[in-house]
């Protein structure tokens, strides 16, 4: 725990800080090892991250304001923009030879600017939408509440998880901008009809955006390597744009997606361009203005140091850990693959109800295994998330054992049972109803803030065991859920004040 702010009367020597920094650091999950199935994704290449962090210094300082002070950095954003498209079936020999793209901070900034660009190709619609299946990406809500544009929602089967493609059709209204999909999703890893989806958007003549943030970095070589990999990309003719993650597949340092359009007339309004006051004439292709170079080196360096050849392999071990954590799950009586995999995902469900998925996600933190837990959502049933990197690897043939001794685990413990006024409240209560006092007294019932892990008194801020409060969170309607998680999260974003 922290106990002071962050300016100190005196400054202090660089040794402590560092010292301070790592303490912190100890209280985190693990980002190496394979062993954190989300948020983090380790490639485990010995000397990589000594390679980026060096890159990542060289360029900290740089800033991408002004492409004409940094040649450096338009060089590198180029460079990475050309290897994307190349991947993703454009450039010099394709049917999308003059693809072009920009550097993000991230999948959510590629997905907005995607949707910005869509809408202001079209400034005579006064109410645009866009219609993407209902698996697509939070980011694509996010999108359009930011920009206020209306998302139409299309049902995903409850058995193939993916959209009817005459279903996007029929979404298609004339306010339409853009028709969203993914590849895959990111939640079952399962991947949208792309090619029938891109052809009724062209037919509708609207945009069609490809959201490759998670598998756009891995399905290329999973095909290489003999992968039944769908066409998904910009050998579509419907494609207009593609978004893929370099934090993610390539296993850069977190701060860098691409967005990618088919030709350059598309782009255009992605750019926001002013000189309408008596600074310097603002022209930006991302949000940020300001940005440092720091990321894209750093993103550069990955690329060059891993190679085609080290995606290859990465992707052949990633496809491995994956066959062996499904082979896992199949051999576990009581769960079951929710889909088959098609990517780098692992989606579990359960198959008997008195085995509760949210407790088996506490076992398996318990024994050092962290997944992520999601709630059951329009038909679907409550599942657990993997994310599967390369350095999985190594640890699949002890997966098992931990697995069935946590299933053991969580059939014992049994299913988490709210007290009925609790639930029944949960599922009655509207955000409006909910009141400080009320929302005081379920923090505090569920353990968030409540002080149950620090020693000096100051909040803990998240509790160590899950379940319960995924059970409340699941019983919630999502705006109720919405509202809850504002505030537990406001509650942990506190300022740190000074004792002296
Ligand atoms: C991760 C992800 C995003 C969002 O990316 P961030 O980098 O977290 O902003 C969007 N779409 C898909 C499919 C993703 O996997």
């Amino acid at each position: 725990m922290i106990d002071e702010d962050g300016l100190p009367v005196r400054g202090l020597p660089a040794e402590r800080v560092l010292e301070e920094v790592r303490a912190l650091r100890g209280g985190d999950r693990p980002t190496h090892g394979g062993r954190l199935f989300a948020l983090v994704f380790d490639p485990a290449v010995p000397g990589l991250d000594a390679l980026t962090a060096s890159a990542h210094a060289e360029s900290a300082h740089v800033n991408g304001l002004d492409p004409t002070a940094f040649p450096s950095l338009v060089a590198m954003e180029n460079a990475l923009v050309g290897a994307a498209a190349r991947l993703l079936g454009g450039g010099p020999g394709t049917d999308a030879p003059e693809v072009v793209g920009a550097v993000t901070s991230g999948g959510t900034e590629s997905l907005i600017l995607a949707v910005k660009t869509a809408r202001d190709a079209h400034p005579e619609i006064a109410e645009p939408r866009i219609v993407v299946p209902a698996t697509a990406h939070a980011a694509f809500a996010k999108a359009g509440h930011y920009l206020r544009v209306a998302v139409d929602m299309v049902p995903v089967s409850a058995e193939t998880l993916r959209p009817d493609p005459a279903a996007v059709a029929a979404a298609i209204r004339p306010e339409t901008v853009l028709v969203g999909a993914s590849a895959p999703g990111y939640a079952h890893g399962v991947i949208d009809p792309v090619a029938e989806i891109a052809a009724v958007a062209a037919d509708a003549g609207v945009r069609c955006h490809v959201d490759a943030c998670f598998g756009g970095w891995t399905l290329p070589w999973l095909r290489r390597l003999g992968e039944p990999v769908p066409a998904f990309d910009f050998a579509l003719p419907g494609v207009t744009s593609i978004s893929v993650d370099l934090h993610k597949y390539a296993y850069a340092p977190k701060g860098v997606s691409i967005l990618l359009h088919r030709d350059p007339e598309l782009r255009k309004p992605q750019y926001f361009a002013h000189a309408d006051w008596p600074g310097y004439t603002m022209i930006n292709p991302v949000i940020a203005s300001t940005r440092s170079g720091g990321p894209i080196a750093a993103a550069y360096a990955t690329l060059r140091h891993l190679g085609e050849d080290g995606y290859l392999r990465l992707a052949a071990a990633t496809r491995d850990a994956v066959n062996g954590l499904a082979d896992a799950v199949r051999a576990t009586p009581g769960l079951r693959l929710l889909a088959e995999p098609e990517s780098t995902v692992i989606c579990v469900a359960a198959t008997d109800p008195e085995l509760d998925l949210f407790v088996l996600v506490d076992e398996l933190d318990a024994r050092g295994w962290h997944t992520q837990p999601q709630l059951a959502y329009a038909g679907l049933p409550r599942n657990v998330h993997l994310s599967v990197t390369a350095s999985a690897a190594p640890l699949v043939a002890g997966f098992g054992a931990d697995l069935a001794d946590a299933v053991a685990a969580t059939r014992a413990a049994g299913p988490v049972r709210l007290p009925a006024e609790l639930l029944a409240l949960a599922r009655s209560l509207t955000p409006e109803g909910l009141t400080p006092d009320l929302v005081a007294g379920l923090t505090a019932g569920l353990g968030v803030g409540s002080g149950d892990a620090a020693d000096d008194g100051s909040p803990a801020p998240v509790p160590s065991r899950m379940a319960v409060v995924n059970t409340l969170l699941e019983a919630a309607p999502a705006a109720l859920r919405e509202r809850l998680l504002v505030e537990f999260v406001g509650l942990m974003q506190r300022p740190t004040w000074s004792r002296h």
